[in-house]
Parts: structure tokens; C-alpha cells; sequence
């Protein structure tokens, strides 16, 4: 047995900052790597030593076998955590690291490359007996063939990637007259996602749930499982939310898939943490999906509920150490969630978003007797002086995860909902608002989760942008007061309004919202607000509230507010609530909105994969016009409206940037 002194963490942002966590619990010493986008990232701050690795693009820095490596033999680093994502999965980085007399933190060569396709994984899994969902996992690659295959299992069918993850390469086909079109996109995206176009179909079953099992096994050939989560809240067939246990899950169906999984294991000779994913149908059948060989993004969900360390546990069997515990030790100790702030946008299918954080604060984390109650995952933070982290096109733009737990399900879910109402962010938009109404639905509450559940429930979720509150507008417009009134003294709104003695007795400050104007009337000095449909409410300055913020009483109850401005954009934060408002500064009167009705752009930067049109064409609304891939991603572009194209500014194959004008249509 050999310990471990130093690791390498081939990886970035949350992942990277986590493994450190329990490295420094352990006494282990820690080295980052990083790219020139990364120079200043909290993983590199955080770890004893850090080595440039190379540009932005993952290509030529966190997948770079040779420069990890040599970064890990001039620090004189003994082991490599690869995290998840990048070289995690890759057998020949675990082959490549054990070569080079240093020790893998993850399951053998071997292991990863018996479940590296999802299509070879199910042959294997066929063969233990674990049962699959019905489909084609063949070598032959036709078009025709394919075809048949998808008649033969009947539509609605799904095509995977075979070398697929992170929802890339996958397409719902619903009948024959679609499947050409969906086989060409997701073979156009395992291409550029894997470098590899293989497919897999299979029957794309009526909604599941998505529940998966923790799986570890040391190198004397003990496996045990940590139980399972329920990862079926999803967009775009990715997690979003997760919770351990699954809600409603029969004991003996848990002991059921917790066996199997460790059948799995075994039947590859596997070491470390794995997950076994399967598809689970109301009966509580479940299907084998595939296995991840590395700790899951959601593996904190499966923590809270043991108590026990998942990074501790790989690193000790890395040593060559037994299992720690073994099954009949494993217990279940309450509820955990676990939440993804990502920068995204809800309100346009979830679109991947990149930018600059203006501000941000998560809730605090917190614990009681003795269990930790509220936890965060990250790797980004608001820089205390000067600019904010950039969530990169390069990377995956996960922000953080909020992670509750509760002596039940009920309590956990309450601890979560106060930790997001407590989590306060702007800049590039994000789905906070997303996660507080998932978390406050009552479907939700009572657990009945599928993979269909965001879709279900879209309406719920993302309504239709509202009014602003009066206390939203009220707040806003004490924000932009308080703006003005700091530069003065330590009371900025009373002395502002004794200041103003001799001037007007009023301000307005208007807002706006969607295509509505909202002006808000402060009278001094007694601070009255008068809101646009007639209420008024009186204001008391209550103080400077956490960093930038500013705490105020409106008719007596207290708020701790921040309205964060970023050109006319004034975001206006409070517990539970982010919202976006615009403010006409009569400073800056005349700027409004640039959005111009007839140009689409594109959505973020990336490059033009196909143009479906071109000009003269008579289009109809919700027609694709133009498919831009970005973030690993395809976007489509297509028609708000019926009309005709003016000009086409797009070619098959141009780096665009964002906003740039693909099309135009009159
Ligand atoms: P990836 O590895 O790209 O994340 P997975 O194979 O893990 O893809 O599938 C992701 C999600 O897609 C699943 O959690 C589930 O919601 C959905 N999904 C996958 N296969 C099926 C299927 N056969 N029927 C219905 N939904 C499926």
C-alpha cells in the first residue's frame, strides 16, 4: 500500500476546487492545471501549486495528455484525479498515467474501455443479464439499415451517440419521415462532440424516471452500492436537479437495481466509484442505460446521505486500501438535493449563456447537530475587488451546486428552497428563478418526478413574464437612490432628501419591463414611494445590507435588497426574488432597446453548421433557417414569423460571433 502525497487534478472550476477539499482534509498536497481562460480561477488559487497548460479551447489544454502528464513530473506529483468530464472516461489517459508510474484515481483501463460506448457497454450488460431497453447496438452503420432497425423497435425511437454524454448526439425520432434528418444532426454532433458518428437506437420509452446507483469496488474484488438517486428532473435529457433517495422507491426495488449495479461492477472488474444508470417505468421495471466509470457531477446528493466522503473513499482505494465499509454498514440517513445554478436562459429552451458574473453570493452554508444542512459546489465567485469570475464559451457553464439536506424529504426540500430564495447572482442570465419555482411546485413536493416533468410542467415553470411586484419596483428605485445618495455620507437616503432642501420635494425613476413602463415616485423627506397603480409605501433606510447591498423597511418589513446595474439593466435581487428591469436614466436618455424586429442573430458565438434557406425565400414561422453550433451544442435558428428573406449573411462553415446578423427577413 502506498500513499498518496501529492495529486494532480486534471480538471477545472467545481470538480477541481472538491477534490481539493477532501486533499486538504487528507493532508494530501494539491497541484491545478489550467488554461490561459483560467489564469485567475478559484481552483488555481486554491491548490498548492497550479502549471499553464495551454490556450482556452479544452483540445489543447485539459485534453492534452502529454502537458497534463508533464505538469504532473515537474511537480512531482504521485497520483491523477481526472474529475468528470475531459479525460475522466478516456482509456488511454488512464493507460497513459499508470505508464507513466503514477497512479490513476479512477477505475483501470480496462474498466473504462468495457463501458467507453454506450453501444459495447450494452453488449457486455446483455450478456451479465442486466436487463436493456429494447434497441439496435449493432457495429453496421447504414442509413437503410438504421432505418429498419427503428421500424423494427417501433416509434417513437431515440438515437444516441454510441460514444455519447451530456445529452450531445441524441435525437427523439417520432416517425420514419423524421429520421433521415434526425440521424444526419445527431451524427453531425457525435462527430464534432467525440470524433466518432456511431449511433445506437433504442425505444424511447413513455416517461421514466432516470434513477442511477452508486457503485464502488476496491482492488481486492469487493463492490458495494451507496443506494441511488433520482436524476430524472431534466432539460434537453440533461440533470438538473437530483435527489437521493428516489422519491417512492420500493425497498426491494432498491436492493434490486443496487445488486445489479454491483453485478455490473464485478462483471468488468471494476475499482473506484462508478454509477449504473438506468431508466425506471411506473411498474418499477428498470433498464440498464450505461455506466459512468468516474464520480458523478451529483455525487454530493449520495454524501449527505451516508456521510461519507466519495473523493476519500477513491483516494483510499487508489492506495490500495479495503472498502471502508462494507453493504450491511451502508444506511440511508434522511433526503438530499441537489440543485445546478447554471448560466443559462429558461425562457429560450435552456440555451447555454457565457459572461461576465456582476454579482454574486450563495447561501451561507450551514449545519445542524452535527450534519450539514446547506452546501456549495463551485468554482466561480464574484472576485472581491474588481471584476467578477467569466463563465467561458469553452467550458461547461455550470456555476455551482446548491446541495440540501433534511431528516426527510419535506425538510430537505425546505432547506433548499431557503438556500436558492438566499442565492443572489447577475450577470449572464441564469436559471435561479427556474430552480425556485421547480422547487415550490407542488408536484414536485409530493415527488412525482419523471423525465418528462420541465416539459409537463413548462407552464409552471416559466410563466409568462409577469408585472414587477411593488416592492420590486419599490426596491429598484431605492437602489438607484442609494446609488446616488452613497457618494454623500453613511445615510445616504436622509441625507440625500435634507440635501435636497430648497430642490424638489420628488424624484421619479422609471422602469421597464417587457414593453411596459413603470415610474416609481419618491417624495422626501419622508420617503414616501408611490408605485404605479396608486399604492404607496413608506421607506426607513435600515442600513448597508451584505457587500453592495442595502437593507430597507417598507411599511415596516424589512427587505436586504441589491439592485445591481450593469448599462441600462437594473437587477434587482431579494430573497427569492431576481429580477430584470430596465432603467430609463434620464441621463441616458435615447438608449433603448437595440433589439430590432426581421434580424436574427446568432445566440452566442459559434460556427454555422447548415443554412436551410436563402434570399427571396418565402419562410413560415417556426421554420429553421440556420443551425449555429456552440458549446458543443447545435442551436436553430428559425423564422418568429412568416415572412421572406431579405439577405442571408450566414455560409456553412463561418465562426460567427454573438449577435452576429445571420439573417435578415422582411
Ligand atoms: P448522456 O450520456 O448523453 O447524458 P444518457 O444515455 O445518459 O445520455 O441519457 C440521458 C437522458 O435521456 C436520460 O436520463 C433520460 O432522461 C433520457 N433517455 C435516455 N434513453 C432513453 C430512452 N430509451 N427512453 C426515454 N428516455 C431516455
Amino acid at each position: 500500500m502506498k500513499k498518496i502525497e501529492k495529486i494532480l487534478i486534471a480538471n477545472r472550476g467545481e470538480i477541481a476546487c472538491r477534490v481539493m477539499r477532501t486533499c486538504r482534509m487528507l493532508g494530501i498536497a494539491t497541484v491545478a492545471v489550467y488554461s490561459e481562460a483560467d489564469a485567475a480561477a478559484l481552483h488555481v488559487e486554491m491548490a498548492d501549486e497550479a502549471v499553464l497548460i495551454g490556450p482556452a479551447p479544452a483540445r489543447e489544454s485539459y485534453l492534452d495528455t502529454a502537458k497534463i502528464l508533464a505538469a504532473a513530473q515537474q511537480t512531482g506529483a504521485d497520483a491523477i484525479h481526472p474529475g468528470y468530464g475531459f479525460l475522466s472516461e478516456n482509456a488511454g489517459f488512464a493507460e497513459a498515467v499508470v505508464k507513466a508510474g503514477l497512479v490513476f484515481i479512477g477505475p483501470p483501463a480496462s474498466a473504462i474501455r468495457a463501458m467507453g460506448g454506450k453501444s459495447e457497454s450494452k453488449m457486455l450488460m446483455e450478456k451479465a443479464k442486466v436487463p436493456l431497453v429494447p434497441g439496435y447496438h449493432g457495429e453496421k452503420q447504414d442509413e437503410k439499415l438504421l432505418k429498419a432497425e427503428a421500424e423494427k423497435i417501433g416509434y417513437p425511437v431515440l438515437i444516441k451517440a454510441s460514444a455519447g454524454g451530456g445529452g450531445k448526439g441524441m435525437r427523439v425520432v417520432e416517425s420514419a419521415k423524421e429520421f433521415s434528418e434526425a440521424l444526419a444532426g445527431a451524427q453531425r454532433e457525435a462527430k464534432s462532440s467525440f470524433g466518432n458518428e456511431k449511433v445506437l437506437i433504442e425505444k424511447y420509452l413513455v416517461n421514466p424516471r432516470h434513477v442511477e446507483i452508486q457503485v464502488f469496488a476496491d482492488q481486492k474484488g469487493n463492490a458495494v452500492y451507496l443506494f441511488e438517486r433520482d436524476c430524472s428532473v431534466q432539460r434537453r435529457h440533461q440533470k438538473v436537479l437530483e435527489e437521493a433517495p428516489a422519491p417512492g422507491l420500493s425497498q426491494a426495488t432498491r436492493e434490486k437495481m443496487g445488486k445489479a449495479a454491483v453485478a455490473a461492477a464485478l462483471a468488468i472488474d471494476y475499482v473506484g466509484a462508478g454509477t449504473v444508470e438506468f431508466l425506471l417505468d411506473a411498474k418499477e421495471n428498470f433498464y440498464f442505460m450505461e455506466m459512468n466509470t468516474r464520480l458523478q457531477v451529483e455525487h454530493p446528493v449520495t454524501e449527505m446521505i451516508t456521510g461519507l466522503d466519495l473523493v476519500e473513499w477513491q483516494i483510499r482505494v487508489a492506495e490500495g486500501e479495503k472498502l471502508p465499509l462494507a453493504q450491511k454498514d451502508l444506511k440511508i440517513n434522511g433526503h438530499a438535493f441537489e440543485a445546478r445554478l447554471y448560466a443559462e436562459d429558461p425562457s429560450r429552451d435552456f440555451l447555454p449563456g457565457a459572461g461576465q458574473i456582476g454579482f454574486l453570493r450563495y447561501p451561507m452554508e450551514s449545519a445542524q447537530d452535527d450534519h450539514q444542512v446547506v452546501r456549495v459546489d463551485t468554482g466561480v465567485r464574484e472576485a472581491p475587488f474588481g471584476d467578477g469570475d467569466v463563465i467561458s464559451i469553452y467550458y461547461d457553464p455550470m456555476i455551482a451546486k446548491i446541495i440540501s439536506w433534511g431528516k426527510d424529504r419535506a425538510a430537505a426540500l425546505k432547506n433548499m428552497q431557503d438556500a436558492l430564495d438566499n442565492t443572489y447572482i447577475a450577470g449572464p442570465k441564469t436559471n435561479i428563478n427556474f430552480l425556485r419555482a421547480l422547487t415550490k411546485n407542488k408536484d414536485f413536493a409530493a415527488g412525482k418526478v419523471n423525465t418528462h416533468f420541465i416539459a409537463d410542467h413548462h407552464d409552471a415553470l416559466l410563466p409568462e413574464k409577469s408585472a414587477p411586484a411593488n416592492e420590486t419596483l419599490a426596491l429598484a428605485a431605492l437602489g438607484i437612490l442609494t446609488e446616488r445618495g452613497e457618494r454623500i455620507s453613511d445615510d445616504p437616503w436622509g441625507d440625500l432628501s435634507s440635501w435636497r432642501i430648497g430642490g424638489g420635494a420628488a424624484d421619479t425613476f422609471t422602469f421597464k419591463s417587457g414593453e411596459k413602463e413603470y415610474p416609481i415616485v419618491i417624495s422626501y423627506p419622508d420617503l414616501q414611494i408611490t408605485l404605479p397603480d396608486g399604492e404607496t409605501l413608506r421607506a426607513d433606510y435600515a442600513g448597508s445590507s451584505f457587500d453592495r447591498g442595502f437593507a430597507a423597511q417598507l411599511d415596516g418589513k424589512r427587505y436586504d435588497a441589491v439592485v445591481y446595474r450593469d448599462g441600462l439593466h437594473a437587477h434587482v435581487m431579494y430573497a427569492g426574488h431576481n429580477e430584470e428591469l430596465v432603467y430609463l436614466d434620464p441621463l441616458h436618455a435615447g438608449e433603448g432597446d437595440e433589439e430590432t424586429s426581421g434580424r436574427l442573430t446568432a445566440p452566442m458565438p459559434g460556427k454555422v453548421v447548415a443554412v436551410r434557406v436563402k434570399a427571396g425565400a418565402k419562410v413560415t414561422k417556426g421554420q429553421a433557417l440556420v443551425i449555429v453550433e456552440a458549446m458543443k451544442m447545435e442551436h436553430t435558428i428559425t423564422a418568429p414569423v412568416d415572412g421572406v428573406v431579405a439577405a442571408v449573411n450566414a455560409n456553412v462553415g463561418d465562426q460567427v460571433s454573438e449577435k452576429h446578423e445571420l439573417i435578415a427577413l422582411k
